[in-house]
């Protein structure tokens, strides 16, 4: 398909906007809007220090658990538990 080059804006740097901006940039001239001051929209890994341990909590898959995403576990065929 020979689609002429376009100016294309993008609003949001989420990962849905970051992931379009991507590919319609490999034909196109495009220009991604991001109202904060960093890109990933809800996907952010934010450190948490709890009994004094330091966690990274990534909050855009915070629920990415056996309960939750058991297909997906299924799909990827990865194993259940970390290995030891
Ligand atoms: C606490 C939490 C837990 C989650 N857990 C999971 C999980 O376990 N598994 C899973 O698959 N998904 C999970 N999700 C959902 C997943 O994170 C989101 O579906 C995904 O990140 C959404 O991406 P998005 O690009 O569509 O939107 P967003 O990440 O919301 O990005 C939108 C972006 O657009 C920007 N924006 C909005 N309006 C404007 C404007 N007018 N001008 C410029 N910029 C603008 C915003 O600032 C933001 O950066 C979770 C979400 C949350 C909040």
């Amino acid at each position: 398909m020979n689609v002429p080059a376009s100016r294309i804006a993008v609003v949001g740097g989420g990962i849905a906007g970051m992931a379009c901006a991507h590919y319609l940039s490999q034909r196109h001239e495009v220009t991604l809007f991001e109202a904060n001051a960093h890109l990933g929209g809800h996907t952010a890994t934010v450190d948490v220090e709890l009994h004094g341990h330091r966690h990274a909590i990534d909050t855009g898959f915070i629920v990415f658990n056996d309960r939750t995403f058991s297909a997906c576990w299924r799909s990827w065929a990865c194993p259940r538990k970390p290995p030891k």
